[in-house]
């Protein structure tokens, strides 16, 4: 008996890092999962669709079931593939982590016309891309969760991103209105700012060198998102989640710290 029997779960941006880590818990806990990533460098560089398919094999070599996805989230029709990727393999979805991102670190003043194009797409158009065919599949079929990756960086600032802290409180943003539509239809959306020290984190300023805090690495935050998409938190929507292995709490935008 697992969380997730029975379910299908699309995660994006699933190669590496924390939707790896989602990956293979949600398999471990009896869903069918689609394993999206176009690979490639942490700034959005050099796309590699091999890190999907290892990621497939080793939920596949523990008994799971998985299938990869090579599509581009930040594009229309990336986006669709990725559903009809989870149809044709699975037969339906009910559970969608946007989770796909790439950084493009520079002090606002040094941040280019491209630096800004490039994080605003994969992640604030990415997760409209993504969300809206799963969103419309969701509808019609008695619904459904979604998770669509925030980040405190967009709710309190952090130095060198004003592109990606812009996406992230866009993001929110997303939650919120979706949350209040998706009532109806009962799907449950949810944010979530990852407290994890992952390869996209592990370069930012005043963190390179340090060692990773075991607390945080992604295998003790993806517990929080099972519990995020599974029906345990069928009373949470609306809402954005801090997660690490220190437990789940709410995020308010008022906090400052
Ligand atoms: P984190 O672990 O913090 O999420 P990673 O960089 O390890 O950071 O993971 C983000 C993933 O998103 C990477 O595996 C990357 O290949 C993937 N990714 C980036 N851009 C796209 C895109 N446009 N479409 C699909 N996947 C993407």
């Amino acid at each position: 008996m697992g969380l997730l029997d029975g379910k299908v779960a699309i995660i994006t941006g699933a190669g590496n890092g924390l939707g790896e880590a989602y990956a293979k818990l949600f398999a471990r806990e009896g869903a069918a999962v689609v394993v999206n990533d176009l690979g490639g460098a942490r700034d959005g560089s050099g796309a590699d669709r091999s890190a999907a398919q290892k990621v497939v094999d080793a939920i596949v070599a523990e008994g799971g079931r998985a299938v990869a996805n090579g599509d581009d989230v930040s594009t229309v029709a990336g986006g669709e593939n990725i559903l009809k990727t989870a149809l044709d393999a699975f037969g339906r979805v009910d559970i969608l982590v946007c989770n796909a991102g790439i950084l493009r670190d520079r002090s606002f003043a040094n941040t280019s016309e491209e630096d800004w194009d490039a994080v605003i797409k994969v992640h604030l158009k990415g997760t409209y891309c993504c969300a809206l065919p799963v969103w419309k599949w969701m509808k019609e079929n008695g619904g459904g969760s979604m998770v669509l990756t925030s980040s405190t960086s967009g709710l309190y600032g952090n130095f060198g991103q004003t592109n990606y802290g812009a996406a992230k409180a866009g993001i929110y943003g997303m939650v919120r209105v979706m949350a209040i539509e998706g009532r109806k239809y009962n799907i449950r959306v949810m944010g979530l700012a990852p407290g994890a020290y992952t390869r996209m984190t592990s370069d930012l300023p005043g963190r390179q060198g340090r060692e990773p805090d075991p607390l945080s690495l992604p295998e003790n935050v993806a517990p929080g998102v099972l519990f995020m998409v599974s029906d345990l938190a069928a009373e949470h929507s609306g809402k954005i989640l801090g997660v690490s292995a220190r437990g789940v709490r709410e995020i308010k935008m008022v906090e400052t710290e």
